[in-house]
Formats: C-alpha cells, sequence, structure tokens
C-alpha cells in the first residue's frame, strides 16, 4: 500500500526524523490560509499523489509571495499530472501540501528496502540526491552505497556514521544524519514498510539534515497489524477496478490486454496468463476468484472485468477441487445475464461436477464457446479477440 507524501513526514516526524513544517490542503483557500500560517518568505507547493517525479512534470513549485503561492496551486490542484511513474494518462491531483522552503546547499539520496537476496533490509545511499535513482545506478553505480542491517542489532551508529561520510555528509553534521538515519530504520521498522526513500534528504546552508521527500510502501500482509497506515489510505489513487475487486475478496490486478481472465487459484491463473501469451494473446487482467468463491463473488468478478472498455474476450478456466464447477457455471450464468455480455466468453472446467456445470452452460442458451484443454481455450479466446470467433 502506498501512501501521500504528506502522511509519509507525518511518520517520519514521529520518529524523529526531521521534516519541514507543511499543512496538506484540498482546496487552493486552504493553500494560501496555510502558507499564512507557515509564514514567509518561501513556500513550496506541492502536488499530493501516489507517484514521485512530480517536480520534472511540474507539481512542485517555489513560491515567494502569497500570490505566487495561489497562483501555484490554482495551476497545480486538478491538473492531470504526468510523470515517468503515472503512465502516459497521469494522476488528478486532488491534495496539495504547502511547505516551508528550505533552503538547500547539497542533495543527497537515501532508502531502504527489504533484499530478498540476503533477507535483510538494506540502506541504499547516494550522493546523488534529486536524481533517479535507477539513473545513477546505471551511470554511476560506485555512488550508491549499501549497508546490510542486522535485525538483532538494528542501524549501528558506526555503520550510520560510514554511510553519511560516504556520501559526502561533513564532520559537523554526523550526529545529525545518524540520528536522521537512525529514525528512519526505525519508522520502516516499526511500520512494516517494504519501501522508504527520501529523495531528497538535504543538508541546509547551516548545515543541518532534513527529509525534503518521503515515499513509503508497506507490506500488503502486515496491515492488519496498523490501522494508523490503513487509515492513510487514499483510494482516489488506486485502480478503481483494484478496489471494487477488494471489496468482495477477489485477488485482481488490472493489466494493458484485452482478454479477461476468471480463474481460480493464483497458479492456474498465472498458468492460464502464459497460455493466453503463448499463443499469441494479451491478458486485460488477473483475477482469481479463490477456492470457496459464491456465485456473487463471481458475478461481481465479471462485473469488474466488463467495466474495461478495452475488453475483446473473456476466458473462464475453473479447476473444480473445493470449487465447484456447477457453482461457477451459474455464476457465470448471472453475470452474463445480468451484464447482458457483449463480448465473446470461451469456458473450460475440469474437476468436481464438470459434467453439472457443463450441461447448465449449454442449456442456459447464452453464446458460450467450451473448451476442453488450456491450449483449445487459450487459442478459442485469442481467435475470439481478434474477432475470428
Ligand atoms: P518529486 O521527487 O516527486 O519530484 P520532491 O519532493 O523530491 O518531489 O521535490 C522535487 C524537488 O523540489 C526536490 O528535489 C527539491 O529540489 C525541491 N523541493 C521540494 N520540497 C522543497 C522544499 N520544501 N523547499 C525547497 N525545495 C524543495
Ligand atoms: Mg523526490
Amino acid at each position: 500500500m502506498k501512501i501521500h507524501e504528506y502522511q509519509g513526514k507525518e511518520i517520519l516526524r514521529k520518529f524523529g526524523v526531521t521534516v519541514p513544517r507543511g499543512i496538506p490542503c484540498m482546496t487552493v483557500e486552504e493553500a494560501v490560509k496555510a502558507a499564512e500560517t507557515l509564514g514567509g518568505p518561501v513556500w513550496v507547493v506541492k502536488a499530493q499523489i501516489h507517484a514521485g517525479g512530480r517536480g520534472k512534470g511540474g507539481g512542485v513549485k517555489v513560491a515567494k509571495s502569497l500570490e505566487q503561492v495561489k497562483e501555484y496551486s490554482e495551476q497545480i490542484m486538478g491538473m492531470q499530472l504526468i510523470t515517468h511513474q503515472t503512465g502516459p494518462e497521469g494522476q488528478k491531483v486532488r491534495r496539495l501540501m504547502i511547505e516551508e522552503g528550505a533552503d538547500i546547499k547539497k542533495e543527497l539520496y537515501v532508502s531502504l528496502v527489504t533484499d530478498r537476496v540476503s533477507q535483510r533490509v538494506v540502506l541504499m545511499a547516494s550522493s546523488e540526491g534529486g536524481m533517479d535513482i535507477e539513473e545513477v545506478a546505471e551511470s554511476h553505480p560506485e555512488k550508491i552505497h549499501n549497508v546490510i542491517i542486522d535485525p538483532a542489532v538494528g542501524l549501528t551508529d558506526a555503520d550510520a556514521d560510514d554511510v553519511a561520510r560516504k556520501i559526502g555528509v561533513p564532520e559537523a553534521s554526523i550526529a545529525d544524519a545518524r540520528a536522521n538515519l537512525q529514525g528512519l530504520y526505525k519508522a520502516y521498522w516499526d511500520t512494516d514498510a517494504s519501501l522508504a526513500e527520501i529523495n531528497p534528504l538535504i543538508l541546509t546552508g547551516d548545515g543541518k539534515v532534513i527529509a525534503l521527500d518521503a515515499k513509503f510502501n508497506f507490506d500488503a500482509n502486515a496491515l492488519f497489524r496498523h490501522p494508523e497506515i490503513v487509515a492513510y489510505r487514499d483510494l482516489d489513487e488506486e485502480d478503481p477496478a483494484e478496489v471494487e475487486a477488494s471489496k468482495f475478496d477477489l485477488a485482481y490486478i488490472s493489466l494493458d490486454g484485452n482478454i479477461g481472465c476468471l480463474v481460480n487459484g493464483a497458479g492456474l491463473a498465472m498458468a492460464t496468463m502464459d497460455t493466453i501469451k503463448l499463443f499469441g494473446g494479451e491478458p486485460a487482467n488477473f483475477l482469481d476468484v479463490g477456492g470457496g468463491a459464491t456465485a456473487e463473488k463471481v458475478t461481481e468478478a465479471f462485473k469488474i472485468m466488463l467495466k474495461n472498455p478495452g475488453l475483446k474476450a473473456i476466458l473462464v478456466n475453473i479447476f473444480g477441487g473445493i470449487m465447484r464447477c456447477d457453482v461457477i457455471a451459474e455464476g457465470v450464468i448471472t453475470a452474463s445475464k445480468a451484464v447482458s455480455l457483449q463480448v465473446p466468453l470461451v469456458v473450460r472446467m475440469k474437476g468436481t461436477n464438470e459434467d453439472l456445470g457443463k450441461k447448465m452452460l449449454a442449456e442456459s442458451g447464452l453464446p458460450i464457446i467450451a473448451a476442453d484443454t488450456m491450449e483449445d481455450a487459450a487459442k478459442s479466446v485469442v481467435a475470439a479477440a481478434a474477432g475470428q470467433a
């Protein structure tokens, strides 16, 4: 789960990391008020969306008067902000943060990630702040320093100081950098984050260390023990189909293709997508309806897939183990009727009550293309999506 920058900074502040004073706003009027409350002479108007690269896209602007705060807030609020992380359609800006302007002497980079290879949290740091770390990794890999952190000990003073020196923090600011890095590590650890990225972490003219940006991802499997993090969720920033699916406990991920997939079991869902691709098609989604899906759940899954205007065909691929094929058949029939299905539908089912399920589909009067093997099913649905059914 992702959160906004201002929420990330709230968390950082709680863990003793220095962040600029800032106020989140939902309207331009609130933005001007916020600037007055903070006091001048320099403010930064920052778009709040769940994507980085806002500065380059025109979503971060430095204002030197209240008039400019108003002007930039009007420009940014409601804009369709396009960054390298939003995709070409961009993301609508619905929230701003007005922040006090910082006196930047040097921009640095630090992040924490869970590294699968070492099975530890790794601190990554670089003197090249403000840039995309992917670019730095490509052009100057020697400028990225990694510290693998022992969970029993945490980020030690020695490691924090060492990495701070390596990225160019001057001696007089080392203690400040250490406190901030250790606070960041504590924030990451205590909230079950999977990513915490501060880009840039800055050195100010008077030698202070400040986190000027904050990006967090959280492990969805640990959210049950963090109601305070769940409260930060902003559904406007999430894919509407995925939000709808999560209400029905369906594992659904939107993809770019045009063939809808309704499958039970994550393994079979992935195999189905692979087979579709093998025969030249592109899946429109990943969807696992789970082991114990009801007819109602299947109906909802159908409705969600059909909301995609680019959908050209659907493949239902069910293994009837715990899930019975007749339950799926009932769901498919109900849903097809409820949404007056306009795209070709290929159904493959195997296992418990297979014959009953097939009979129900055949007698439903719906134009369903039956398939027996995975290969049959994939070939049929790819042909159907291409208009050759
Ligand atoms: P993004 O990474 O999405 O572009 P940032 O929060 O990193 O957004 O802001 C982009 C740049 O804007 C920063 O690298 C920094 O140079 C400048 N900036 C951001 N916040 C402030 C601030 N409070 N004071 C001064 N400059 C800022
Ligand atoms: Mg940034």
